[in-house]
């Protein structure tokens, strides 16, 4: 019985891949089934991410992020949610080495010089098409890692060896799809795939005062109160008020004007299960109307 199920398994993903050869089927064991499943869920983290340079200096969020991987265990892969890869459909990367996109303007070479060479996983991609139901994922071959993901990644893993896969989000769909899409996903985290949701929870960059960066913990009111406020319905785990965001009122307004940058946390909170809390950390806002408070969920 075994057997005839390992058999039909191997024949399904090499239908799903269209027969890319022996080298893709080897790996595609790496990832599924043949996995060990270990007994601790692989990191979960919410990474408020804020402005590109962040992946080139070394300032007191890009020092958290650092110290931040010295102090987890080192995952197998890592797949991102980034604010930054917005779609139609659901889609995730599926290409052996994923390009650096520079998806930003108006920064110094040096940002638009920087390479992160990790490679992509293909077999982890095409399990997490086939373990997500609610949505039917593409593989991707044109993306890449963007710089919600690279900028945060090259502070945690500046070698770069770690596997990484990136998952878009599909803009057209509402948030409580994110959250539930999410909750899918729960099973690569005993396989060892780190989960990380990058985006900002406060993010409002029409608003941002230019010339109170420097200012450090300044915060519009609505700001200062939509930060407080989504850390406190973190912290009761009510899911429900923050996937209704739209009903928090005007500060949240405010602090969400698209949720591009919110959506990445309700995949984190998704995927957050019953023994787990959570640790926030560069829990700090800047520029008036930005905040780059990050979340571990530790069990
Ligand atoms: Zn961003």
């Amino acid at each position: 019985m075994f057997t005839f199920v390992v058999m039909e398994r191997k024949q399904f993903l090499y239908t799903l891949i269209g027969g890319l050869g022996m080298s893709t089927l080897a790996g595609l064991r790496k990832f599924s089934g043949d996995l060990p499943q270990r007994s601790e869920m692989a990191p979960l983290l919410f990474v408020g991410h804020g402005s590109p340079m962040n992946g080139i200096e070394s300032n007191a969020f890009s020092r958290e992020w650092s110290k931040k991987a010295q102090s987890l265990d080192r995952p197998a892969a890592i797949l991102v949610i980034s604010a930054h890869w917005l779609t139609k459909g659901t889609r995730v990367t599926a290409m052996d080495q994923p390009r650096t996109i520079h998806d930003f303007g108006g920064f110094p070479q040096e940002l638009f010089d920087v390479q992160y060479p990790a490679p992509g996983a293909p077999e982890l991609a095409a399990e997490t098409k086939e373990i997500v139901k609610a949505a039917s994922i593409e593989l991707d071959h044109d993306w890449g890692l963007d710089h919600g993901t690279w900028s945060v990644l090259r502070q945690m893993y500046p070698d770069a060896s770690i596997p990484v896969i990136q998952l878009s989000i599909d803009y057209g769909k509402p948030a409580q799809y994110h959250y539930d899409l999410a909750r899918e996903l729960a099973s690569l985290r005993k396989k060892g795939v780190m989960i990380l949701g990058s985006g900002n929870m406060v993010h409002n960059l029409r608003m941002v005062a230019w010339d109170k960066l420097d200012v450090p913990g300044f915060g519009y009111d609505w700001a200062q109160e939509m930060h407080a406020q989504f850390k406190d319905k973190i912290r009761l785990r009510d899911h429900n008020t923050l996937i209704h965001y739209e009903k928090m009122g005007r500060a949240a307004s405010l602090a969400i004007p698209t949720p591009d940058h919110y959506y990445p946390l309700l995949y984190t909170l998704g995927l957050q299960e019953k023994n787990e809390e959570p640790k926030f950390f560069n829990d700090e806002l800047v520029g008036g109307s930005l905040n780059m408070t990050s979340v571990e969920f530790l069990g």
